[in-house]
């Protein structure tokens, strides 16, 4: 079987960064030893726990909106495998990863820390993200949410990206890019239709504060969602 990743190629994929993470990370050592064939094929793969890891060409496409690069410290909401999260550490300096399941974050973190990259990975709620190490100049979701959770967006440093899927499970999903501009404040901008497993919500304090409470109306309006609570 093949084991070394391809030298991909996507027309939209042109930073060097991402291309050569890419090129260099062992997917098939993140997924089941019976998907292993398929590992370098451009597709999603189910890695247990009714989860998947995801398609290299969506791998991508979302690191190279981050806009990350060897000082940047990033944010993955959703570990997973921990490719991902491998890719992510491959270009930036300094990766942290949160999963909602434990036993998906204690197998990544033992396949990630075998394998030398350097990520801490915790479980615990993504909706909260992870707000001992913020502010964030990149953060990344990997699973669908149904609006962006405000808590990330606090825990952006100015100038900085989330990239996240918003929308109904299977149904609808768009790739999402909200940049944190200095001067002209929120920015949204539509990358892709997607298809992600659900962001679980764990948590009822999404948004516990009256300040969230605001920012989470005004996230709603940015990407065209309507202002209640549904
Ligand atoms: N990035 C992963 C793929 C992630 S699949 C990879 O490269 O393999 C989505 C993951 O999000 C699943 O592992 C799921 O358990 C996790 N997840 C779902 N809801 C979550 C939440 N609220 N907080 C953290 N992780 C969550």
């Amino acid at each position: 079987m093949n084991r070394t990743p391809p030298k991909w190629y996507w027309p939209d994929v042109t930073d060097p960064l991402v291309l050569d993470a890419m090129a260099t990370v062992p997917r098939h050592l993140f997924v089941p030893r019976e998907m292993q064939e398929q590992a370098y094929d451009d597709i999603p793969l189910p890695i247990g726990l009714r989860q998947t890891i995801s398609q290299p060409y969506i791998v991508a496409l979302m690191t190279q909106a981050l806009g990350i690069g060897a000082g940047s410290r990033v944010l993955e909401v959703g570990t997973g495998s921990g490719y991902q999260a491998a890719v992510l550490a491959t270009i930036a300096g300094r990766v942290w990863s949160v999963e909602g399941l434990a036993d998906l974050a204690s197998t990544a973190q033992g396949r990630l820390r075998s394998l030398g990259y350097d990520v801490e990975v915790k479980t615990g709620d993504g909706w909260l993200g992870w707000p001992e190490h913020a502010p964030y100049d990149a953060i990344i979701v990997t699973a669908a949410a149904p609006e962006i959770p405000p808590a990330l967006v606090q825990q952006l440093a100015e100038g900085g990206r989330l990239v996240i899927p918003l929308g109904v499970v299977n149904w609808d999903q768009v790739l999402w890019r909200i940049e944190n501009e200095p001067d002209r404040g929120l920015q949204a901008r539509r990358l892709a239709d997607v298809r992600f497993v659900p962001l679980v919500r764990h948590s009822a304090e999404g948004a516990a504060t009256e300040e969230m409470q605001v920012l989470r109306t005004e996230l709603r309006r940015l990407v065209g969602l309507p202002a209640g609570n549904g």
